[in-house]
């Protein structure tokens, strides 16, 4: 009897189930008890939900250069760090 692997979308629970190919598969989710857990066809089948799989595109909060009427930007970067001068710049 082959062992099949199941996946939650709704919480995110993966979990394996021992059953025969004659069994219907599960539709309810051990964990959260909802249906709609998906069977994972075969090994490595990369439809894989992790729990905290999901990666939210961070926005870098970049600061727009704001219409601030000037045509050209004042000599002064208030965001330059007051540190000492490092002669190697990191890239
Ligand atoms: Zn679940």
């Amino acid at each position: 009897m082959p062992t099949y692997e199941y996946a939650c979308p709704k919480c995110g629970h993966a979990f394996e189930h021992f059953q025969s190919m004659r069994d219907a598969p599960l539709t309810r989710c051990p964990k959260c008890r909802k249906l709609g857990v998906k069977r994972l066809v075969g090994s490595g089948a990369g439809l894989i939900f992790k729990g905290s799989g999901f990666y939210i595109t961070d926005y870098k909060k970049s600061k727009a250069p704001e219409k601030t009427g000037g045509e050209t930007a004042p000599a002064a970067k208030p965001d330059q760090p007051a540190k000492p001068a490092a002669p190697v710049a990191a890239k």
